[in-house]
């Protein structure tokens, strides 16, 4: 049986980290691994949440196991935050889960046991969600909604695919901060998704994982709250692995809202059954940090500072990059309207090696950026690296 297994290739992004870390040229110029960083290219624990983990450390009296639902008081203290008053609270139901990633595979399989069997995706994605789904059992309908080049994305198609999708198909929404392109519907679209999911019946499925991170904690919400204040069913994805900087402590929620208090309570049920199936109950500590931080009034006030200059950060190397122009063919100027960490560049993946080889630029294959990666000094490397690469 095993025999039928083959050799599947490395992660491309892991291999990336590797050959940055081998390349001896002290000027490289890393924009490929996905993590903030600051103005140093560190990542650092945020100092909110080191303050968290210290009071933790001083007064949790048990490592008894939660339930499946995790950390409720997490849960809670982050709800309204993120959902504002969007949703009826005994419409909406929610769990802790490992990550963001937790969350999108447990709300694939609640979709995959209501008999949901297709969900739409505007391509590019992040890489990883066809895979999730595919893997609960769903097709992923994928469907192009991006012109890389002028770095626009195209609202028409994207409501096409909404009018062409079935009544209880679902459709995958990318809250804010699109990874890989950092471009993100306006109001007026986030207003046009939100009346044909209702309309049309479709099941919104939002993956927020970089709230705070675009342009400030409630517009960077306003979508996902148009699109689920009007669905009768939806899904909401959420990570705290970037706006809390504890990426590997898997830190993540999924709230569900169904048209009513007794149909939310079924959903919960499925939810709590489907995480006991999967990991039992989630990792604590990067909720309780979270939580930690919620419920005390200065520590949030603190955390959402340091979230803001995070922000600010980005703002700011986007303008830079942008000021670049256009060089060659690609027009860098359309960078300071993206918001977050990423942009995807109109580059072919010879050039992305050419880049490397000869620059020690290193980025993913398909022209994907970290904004985070570059600083001031860099960012006019990046330039001349880019004038040479279309003058090669
Ligand atoms: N969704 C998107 C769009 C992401 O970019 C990521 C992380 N790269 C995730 C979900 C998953 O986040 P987590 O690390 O919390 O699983």
């Amino acid at each position: 049986a095993f025999e039928q297994l083959s050799l599947l290739p490395a992660d491309p992004l892991l291999a990336l980290i590797g050959a940055y870390r081998d390349d001896p040229r002290p000027f490289k110029l890393d924009l490929g691994v996905g993590v903030f960083r600051d103005a140093a290219g560190g990542t650092p624990v945020m100092r909110a949440v080191k303050k968290a983990e210290e009071r933790l450390l001083a007064t949790q009296d048990s490592k008894s196991y939660l339930g499946p639902e995790g950390d409720a008081g997490f849960v809670a203290a982050l709800a309204p935050l993120v959902l504002g008053d969007a949703v009826p609270a005994e419409r909406l139901a929610g769990i802790q889960t490992p990550g963001g990633t937790g969350a999108l595979r447990l709300g694939a399989e609640l979709l995959a046991r209501a008999g949901v069997s297709r969900i739409w995706i505007a391509t590019p994605s992040w890489p990883n969600h066809a895979p999730i789904f595919a893997a609960a059992g769903l097709t992923p309908e994928a469907f192009d909604a991006f012109d890389v080049a002028s770095q626009t994305l195209d609202g028409a198609a994207l409501l096409a695919a909404l009018d062409k999708a079935a009544p209880g198909d679902a459709v995958l929404l990318h809250g804010c901060c699109h990874n890989p392109t950092g471009i993100d519907p306006d109001a007026a679209l986030w207003a046009e998704i939100a009346e044909r999911v209702e309309v049309r019946g479709l099941v919104p499925f939002v993956d927020l994982a970089y709230q705070g991170l675009g342009d400030g904690w409630d517009v960077d919400a306003a979508g996902a709250r148009a699109v689920l204040a009007r669905c009768r069913h939806g899904l909401l994805a959420y990570s705290c692995d970037k706006n809390f900087a504890l990426y590997r402590e898997r830190t993540g929620a999924l709230w569900t809202v169904a048209p009513d208090a007794e149909a939310s309570a079924i959903l919960y049920s499925n939810l709590l059954a489907l995480a006991r199936a999967n990991w039992s109950m989630p990792p604590d500590h990067g909720a309780a940090v979270a939580r930690i931080v919620l419920e005390d009034a200065a520590l949030t006030a603190e955390w959402r500072a340091e979230l803001d200059a995070m922000r600010e950060r980005l703002v700011t190397l986007r303008q830079g990059v942008s000021a670049l122009g256009t060089i060659g063919s690609i027009d860098l100027a359309p960078i300071a309207r993206g918001k977050g960490m990423f942009a995807t560049l109109p580059l072919t993946r010879s050039q992305v090696a050419w880049l490397r080889e000869h620059h020690a630029i290193y980025m993913a294959a398909s022209g994907r950026i970290n904004i985070a990666g570059f600083s001031e000094a860099s960012i006019a490397r990046f330039g001349e690296a880019l004038k040479a690469l279309v003058e090669a």
